[in-house]
């Protein structure tokens, strides 16, 4: 293969691991193996001692992990990956390996409710103090900067209000203060965003959603440098958020379609977007794609295209809300976002156990918010779902 560089994201997705492959099936097969053999404990004790060895015990590593973090670590652009079991999996290495008691880290009002948790509740129990900003303006992080800031979590667009973070400023920022930059990227996915390219050190997924893009695994995914991804696995390995092997297999394949099917989530998502930005019942409509979101001009500036993920408050409060998901008969009411299936959630009422309603509304999730994620459906039959729902409604 000439120049690797030089090549476009799809080509990477299907043959940046292909040197990994030590075999010669076209498909890599499965590692479904806990532990390898070795010929002498000369030869055990040598891997014993490598950074993440593929063939050792698979807390440690495993051929099929060394496959997709290769891709994964291509398509950001980065020096290198590592998987885990989850999202939070990732989330959770990437912060304990990186803090220590005493220090200091900035973050968003809005983030992944999960996330939100580990930065409300356990953080400060190990004496981390943690200030969240409004992410929409870059000033407040620069204000919030302490001579102990050891850390500044941002991610964009947010969840579920699709609000965005400059990363270009928030690169600057860290660049210029020695903090350390990371992005929960999974909304956008490096089909649309490269936050390394724009300055952020560590760029975290969660796999599970468009990674792998067909609700059928769960798997977390960081990429940084490789000193950095050497520290993080230090952690991970007795962490124990070990990704298992055929989870990796299946995110691998997963990811052999990544900019095809985010291409065609974006142009789903941003014609169901259209469709209910102009209907009569709905409210307001949350696409960083729509002229109308407050922040399209940032949104054209760092992401190529705009997601397959939208929310809408409808006109009517929660009993609307209710009803809207419920007369839906193509899109399902589920948690996860991000794969083939169009699935809503209703946040006020998903959310009713994590977060309080004055945490709720503070964060700006209202009782009439649905959260759709828009799947590889027809549009057409998409919009005609959404239209029959909305019909069903009343005046
Ligand atoms: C789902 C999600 C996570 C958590 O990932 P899991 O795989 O469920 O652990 C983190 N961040 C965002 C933005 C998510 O959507």
């Amino acid at each position: 293969m000439n120049d690797e560089k030089q090549q476009q994201i799809q080509t990477l997705a299907i043959h940046a691991d292909r040197k990994l492959n030590g075999t010669r099936a076209v498909t890599a097969p499965i590692w479904q193996t806990s532990t390898y053999g070795y010929a002498s404990p000369e030869e055990f004790a040598a891997v014993a001692g490598e950074v993440n060895p593929s063939e050792f015990y698979t807390r440690f590593g495993n051929p099929t992990h060394a496959q997709v973090a290769a891709v994964i670590a291509r398509l950001e652009g980065g020096e290198a990956a590592l998987v885990t079991s989850t999202g939070m999996g990732a989330i959770f290495a990437v912060m304990m390996s990186t803090l220590k008691s005493g220090d200091h880290v900035i973050a968003q009002q809005n983030h992944y409710a999960g996330a939100s948790t580990v930065l409300r509740e356990w953080l400060p129990r190990y004496g981390i103090e943690v200030t969240q900003v409004d992410q929409t303006n870059v000033e407040e992080f620069a204000a919030a900067v302490r001579p102990n800031t050891k850390l500044i979590y941002v991610e964009t667009p947010s969840n579920p209000l699709m609000k965005l973070t400059d990363l270009r400023e928030i690169g600057r920022i860290g660049q210029k203060r020695k903090i350390l930059t990371v992005i929960d990227g999974t909304f956008a996915t490096p089909a649309n965003q490269s936050p390394l390219a724009l300055g952020i050190d560590v760029v975290i997924h969660s796999g599970t959603k468009y990674f792998g893009g067909h609700n059928d695994l769960m798997a977390g995914v960081i990429v940084g440098t490789k000193q950095f991804i050497e520290q993080v696995w230090r952690f991970s390995l007795v962490g124990g958020s070990i990704l298992s092997p055929f989870d990796g297999w299946l995110l691998l394949r997963g990811l052999r379609t990544l900019e095809l099917r985010v291409e065609r989530h974006n142009s789903n998502a941003l014609a169901v977007g259209r469709f209910l930005e102009n209907h009569p019942k709905i409210e307001r409509v949350y696409y960083p794609g729509l002229e109308s979101h407050p922040q399209h001009e940032l949104a054209k500036k760092q992401m190529r295209g705009f997601t397959g993920m939208l929310s809408v408050e409808l006109r009517g409060g929660f009993e609307a809300a209710q009803n809207f998901c419920k007369a839906l008969e193509i899109a399902v009411y589920a948690g996860s976002l991000g794969g083939v299936d169009t699935l809503v959630v209703h946040p006020a009422a998903m959310w009713s156990h994590e977060l309080t309603e004055e945490q709720r509304l503070a964060t700006g999730i209202s009782d009439s918010l649905v959260r759709i994620s828009v799947g590889l459906e027809g549009e057409q039959d998409l919009i005609a779902d959404f239209a029959q729902s909305l019909e069903k409604l009343g005046d």
